[in-house]
């Protein structure tokens, strides 16, 4: 966990850019978001324009967030 809390709200829009629109929240490249390891609910993913990382579920609830 880093220091920079983001809202439920910032999560969910995050969640929507990877999930819905299919696009990197850091960069806005399209189609750029690559699954890596998945356990359960959590996925970790990576732009490979970018380099960003992040956590994300399947489920929308959950959000996502910069690692
Ligand atoms: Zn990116």
């Amino acid at each position: 966990m880093n220091d920079k809390k983001l809202t439920d709200a910032e999560k969910q829009t995050l969640w929507c850019q990877i999930h819905l629109i299919g696009i990197c929240p850091n960069c806005k490249a399209k189609d750029s978001m690559q699954m890596g390891p998945q356990g359960g609910l959590a996925i970790n993913i990576r732009c490979y324009k970018c380099g960003q990382k992040y956590w994300t579920s399947p489920i929308m609830g959950f959000g996502a967030e910069p690692i």
